[in-house]
């Protein structure tokens, strides 16, 4: 399987690049994004074969079909990771909720976020190849939340690698703050910075672009890569837990294998949702993808009007904070796909340029083919985690996002997966303020909770509370070269 990019090809870059290519390089030309040339099938056989295979048996079959340049051991230890989720036989287990709704838990991983299941086994194979090619990699991040801590997890002690993460000082939840700052590795190098997400996201920018950065870079013989959601290493583990939990409803006897279902993302960068768009393309029987968002509703605006315009909309902070994006880089693929790659360097132009882009009607039919998508209110979310709770099931502000879009949006009635993408435990405040109760500290909110809905804290969770803080650095934004450089 070859790589070729959204916005076509510059006469410089390569024409189409393997697997491993898109991963250690992952900006194309013109600033787009590596896609599969063409996405293998799954046929009736394929789904009858795995109907009760082991997730990472299905994740190796998935890729045998992707036919990816990444060595079979290499594969299979970095699926090894899976087995450090809390039930190593079922790393992503779906909860029945309602008689038609199942939740499928992307966050039994160390980190307790969804983000976990992909890079969890794709820091791993960054790193090997890495390795393998005698490189030295560099991965930066800037964090408002999730993408942060689970990083660091994953490139713990890699070889090969370094990474150094920004977090705004002022902006994240203790339980985040703490997954970074207690972080034991040599290779990596932890933050804060005086200011908000925005301080640290223009910082990280910056940097990036720096010729002289990178000049002292080379110098000490390392490279910038990236570990976001647009490395395509990462969103081919984001299509595997779709065909999972779906054949997983199979095996349980509520849906027959064929019968469609509907798909529940809560969604930012689009990441979660691009892997269950390919899977259905690929063959999943879906009916639709509903897309879920929080007040920052730029993609329900996409998806019901065909507009996707900056100018009128700043970001707003949500209790679902991993989901406070305007920017929602996936969509790009989204647009190759549907209208190829001329169409979308067109539309990516109109947006850097107008800070908008426009679909034809006929354009925004063919994208409601397959997605719809609604939003939620911060109050609409929290009415949601106390319903749920009195039924005995406690959600995370994201994952609570959902349940609008599974009322309001199912045409027909189908069985429905909704994917919930972090542990409760991270938004404790939260969860705690929506029944009933105002605490200011997660460790507070996690007790209260805990005690009361007899929910249990993961170990990882509760130990944070004890560990050293490792990273003390919390600096203004003009020192980070320096400090980075000096890490380096
Ligand atoms: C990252 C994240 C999301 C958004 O996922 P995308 O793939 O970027 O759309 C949703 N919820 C949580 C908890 C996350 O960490």
């Amino acid at each position: 399987m070859t790589f070729i990019e959204t916005r076509g090809n510059d006469g410089v870059k390569p024409a189409e690049v393997t697997f491993s290519q898109a991963i250690l390089s992952p900006s194309a030309s013109f600033g787009g994004l590596y896609v599969p040339k063409k996405l293998p099938t799954l046929d009736f056989d394929f789904f009858k074969a795995h109907s009760n295979s082991h997730y990472k048996e299905l994740c190796k079959a998935l890729f045998e079909k992707f036919d990816v340049d990444i060595a079979e051991v290499d594969l299979n230890a970095a699926l090894d990771r899976y087995d450090a989720f809390d039930d190593p036989n079922d790393p992503v287990p779906l909860k029945k909720v309602e008689d038609d709704a199942f939740v499928s838990e992307l966050w039994h991983g160390p980190t307790r976020a969804f983000k976990d299941m992909a890079l969890q086994p794709f820091g791993y194979i960054l790193s090997k190849l890495a390795e393998k090619r005698k490189e030295h990699y560099l991965i930066m991040a800037a964090t408002s939340g999730d993408t942060g801590p689970a990083t660091l997890e994953t490139f713990k002690n890699a070889s090969n690698v370094k990474v150094a993460c920004l977090y705004p000082g002022g902006g994240t939840s203790d339980v985040q703050r703490l997954q970074m700052v207690t972080e034991e590795a040599n290779n990596e190098k932890v933050i804060g910075i005086n200011g908000d997400f925005d301080d640290a996201q223009t910082a990280l920018k910056s940097l990036l672009a720096s010729d002289s950065f990178k000049a002292k870079l080379q110098e000490s013989n390392t490279q910038l890569s990236a570990a976001n959601s647009v490395n395509f290493g990462r969103i081919i583990f984001q299509i595997i837990y779709h065909v999972h939990s779906y054949l997983e409803l199979v095996k349980r006897g509520e849906i027959s294998l064929g019968e469609t279902v509907y798909l529940v993302v809560p969604s930012g960068n689009f990441g979660n949702a691009l892997g269950g768009y390919y899977a259905k393309k690929m063959g999943l029987p879906v009916e639709k993808i509903l897309i879920s968002s929080n007040i920052n509703n730029i993609l329900t605006d996409l998806i019901t009007k065909g507009e996707y315009d900056l100018t009128c909309k700043s970001l707003i902070q949500t209790t679902s904070p991993a989901m406070d994006i305007l920017k929602s880089s996936n969509v790009e693929r989204i647009l190759f796909d549907k209208f190829g790659s001329s169409r979308t360097k067109q539309l990516m132009d109109d947006l850097a340029e107008n800070g908008k882009y426009k679909l034809t009607h006929e354009e925004l039919e063919i994208l409601r083919e397959d997605f719809d998508a609604t939003f939620s209110s911060d109050e609409e979310g929290k009415e949601v985690i106390a319903e749920y709770a009195k039924k005995g099931y406690i959600m995370d502000p994201h994952t609570a996002t959902c349940f609008k879009a599974y009322k309001n949006l199912r045409k027909k009635s189908l069985k429905t997966i909704i994917y919930s993408t972090a542990e409760w435990t991270k938004f404790s405040p939260t969860v705690c303020e929506a029944l009933g109760r105002e605490v200011e500290r997660d460790l507070d909110a996690l007790k209260w909770i805990s005690e009361k809905f007899n929910v249990p804290v993961p170990k990882m969770i509760a130990e944070l509370f004890e560990k050293p803080i490792v990273h003390k650095t919390v600096i203004d934004k003009e020192k980070i070269e320096e400090e980075i450089l000096k890490f380096i």
